[in-house]
């Protein structure tokens, strides 16, 4: 028999070896980020074209490479930064796998220039799909500059995996933030096609997070500061008040490094149990720094997963440290055992003495009679004007299906919709019974009202009294001014867009006021998330989201006019059996089915 095995051409090895390391354009800039940070640059700029999928750019002013080194870095397991195994366990640098240049320049077009100080001339370097093209002498300043164009060139199935722009533009400003988070001390500069991301001269830790989430974050800001024996934990987090209904800015660096770990965050929202609800999300900077020896960063490939030595310990200490500075802020009540209690209570009720509570009894309640002008719902509030006014325009625009499902609505009022569990709207049909899903199917009726108010009708704007401004980051002001026609289009009025804030002077009639902020930040959230041809347009991502923001929750609690409206609503919707999301929305049990539950199996 023949042998069969053969060594791979080192291309081809590199070409799968960059597959773990390179996922998206994101991935390169991290890891050239990454390299321009370990050569001790102190000023980093990074330049895009295309989301990255055309060029991506970074130019530092680091120690630079010598000619020799230039052309060795770009073999595999090419690195100066260990020289044994043992180094592993004492890394003070980001990378140390020699693996990243080797793998960019086997998938992509590579050209690098670079000079170290004591040199007169940079070395040019040109490199294809893992081969030299040029190499040469050229003038150029101190440093390294590496540009990787058409990336994923020589790979179509992984270039044509690529998400729209907008979405791997996220990714890069992801991996972006998380650097200059962790290097306040280096200058940034960030253009994508010829338009300025981001500028962050070098400053402490708190103007970085201040000049890149903007300065409504400032405010927010409570500072951590603790130094243990196995550990120190510096940064900050935000007040809870401030907590995020979305995914808030969330990081964790652990010696100077940005890892994420399920585990540390439960430990911080631990630490805000009870000062913020479920929903919402708290934001924290938080820098954890531990000897190099205890830890373990080499269990994923790209780095963002670490093993702790004493984890548990690590969790109380954060825990606790939190816990901490939300009291010693005054953010939190803290409790003091030392405290005269008396000062708590009013003056007016410290010298009276208590007396026996009376108890009145109505002797006509009936708890079976529903009273709806006793309602407390949001839903009907008298000042909530929105809500009633969509229930009243879709009754009045109600034509009756000839398949129509229900009884004529005056039957419906006698109560045949039931509650269950603040979750489901239970009502019964001629052939049986039906339970809705109240959040899927009211985002199913507002879904389609929205559609049609955007896209079929002149939108509907109303005026505010007093314009709303709201404060942004750069690139939700970006996101927001690319969607301007659109939103206008739905009923928002802007007055003024500049570079942190927008100033809204109306808005669509069926949200109010209290809502913009929410729904425009979970619009941005959707946009940003959006998955490219899996929505038309930004009109259906944005009928979605706001649907998905205004829609009745699961825990609301529902009056009896409410549920039917509910129901009457939903099935004179065009698609009234999947939520927008394509969930379904309704349930029915024919009586058949019902009967057969209760037959016994002899
Ligand atoms: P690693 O960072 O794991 O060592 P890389 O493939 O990212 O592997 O880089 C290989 C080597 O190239 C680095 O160890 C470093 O010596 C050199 N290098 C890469 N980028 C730069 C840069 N911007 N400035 C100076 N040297 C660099
Ligand atoms: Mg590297």
């Amino acid at each position: 028999m023949s042998d069969i095995i053969q060594l791979l051409p080192d291309h081809v090895a590199n070409q799968i070896a960059a597959g773990e390391v390179v996922q998206r354009p994101a991935s390169v800039v991290k890891e050239l980020l990454e390299n321009a940070i370990d050569a001790d640059a102190k000023s980093i700029t990074l330049i895009l074209k295309e989301a990255g999928k055309t060029l991506i750019q970074i130019v530092d002013n680091g120690k630079g490479m010598s000619t020799t080194d230039a052309r060795l870095c770009f073999e595999r397991h090419a690195t100066s930064k260990i020289t044994s195994a043992d180094d592993l366990f004492a890394l003070h640098t980001k990378g140390f796998r020699g693996e990243a240049l080797a793998s960019i320049a086997a998938i992509s077009h590579v050209e690098l220039k670079t000079r170290q100080k004591a040199e007169e001339l940079a070395t040019h370097i040109k490199i294809e799909g893992s081969k030299v093209t040029y190499q040469d002498f050229s003038s150029g300043p101190e440093g390294t500059s590496i540009a990787v164009k058409n990336l994923f060139y020589n790979i179509p199935a992984r270039r044509n995996f690529l998400k729209s722009n907008t979405v791997e533009t996220r990714h890069i400003v992801d991996e972006f933030q998380r650097v200059a988070l962790a290097h306040p001390e280096v200058e940034f500069f960030f253009y994508h096609n010829a338009s300025e991301v981001y500028q962050l001269p070098v400053s402490n830790l708190r103007k970085r997070i201040v000049a890149i989430f903007g300065s409504k974050v400032n405010e927010k800001l409570v500072p951590i500061d603790e130094q243990t024996d196995i550990l120190s934990i510096t940064g900050f987090i935000a007040k809870p008040e401030y907590a995020k209904k979305k995914r808030g800015e969330q990081f964790f660096f652990v010696n100077n490094r940005f890892i994420k770990s399920s585990y540390l965050h439960h430990a911080v929202v631990n630490a805000f149990q009870g000062l913020i609800d479920q929903a919402s999300h708290p934001s924290y900077f938080l820098y954890l720094t531990v000897p190099p020896k205890s830890i373990d960063i080499n269990i994923h490939p790209t780095k963002t997963e670490i093993k702790f030595d004493d984890e548990k310990a690590l969790y109380a200490i954060l825990r606790a440290t939190i816990k901490h500075s939300l009291g010693q802020y005054n953010v939190a009540p803290i409790l003091d055992f030392n405290r005269d209690a008396s000062l708590d209570t009013p003056y007016d009720y410290r010298e009276k003495t208590a007396t026996t509570p009376k108890i009145h009894v109505n002797p006509n309640f009936n708890p079976f009679v529903n009273n709806q002008q006793k309602t407390t719902n949001f839903l009907l509030k008298k000042e909530d004007k929105s809500w009633e006014n969509f229930y009243v325009e879709k009754e009045k625009n109600l034509e009756v299906k000839p398949d129509r499902l229900f009884e004529s609505s005056k039957e419906q009022e006698t109560g045949k919709t039931l509650q269950v569990q603040r979750k489901y709207v239970l009502s019964s049909i001629k052939s049986g019974v039906v339970l809705i899903h109240q959040n899927l199917a009211h985002q199913r009726v507002l879904y389609e009202s929205f559609l049609e108010s955007i896209t079929v009708q002149e939108a509907n704007s109303q005026q505010l009294l007093f314009p709303v401004k709201i404060t942004f980051n750069s690139e939700e002001i970006k996101l927001l001014q690319s969607i301007l026609s659109d939103l206008e289009n739905a009923g928002f009025a802007f007055e003024v867009f500049d570079k942190e804030s927008i100033t809204i002077k109306g808005i669509p009639t069926s949200i109010n006021e209290s809502q913009i902020e929410i729904i425009l930040e979970q619009l941005l959230e959707d946009i940003q998330l959006e998955v490219p041809n899996a929505s038309f347009s930004h009109f259906d991502i944005m009928a979605k989201s706001f649907a998905n923001s205004l829609s009745i929750k699961t825990g609301a609690v529902l009056s009896a006019r409410e549920q039917e409206a509910l129901v009457n609503n939903l099935f004179s919707c065009k698609e009234p059996s999947q939520s927008p999301q394509g969930k379904p929305t309704f349930k029915t049990l024919t009586l058949e089915e019902i009967d057969l539950l209760f037959k016994t199996t002899k």
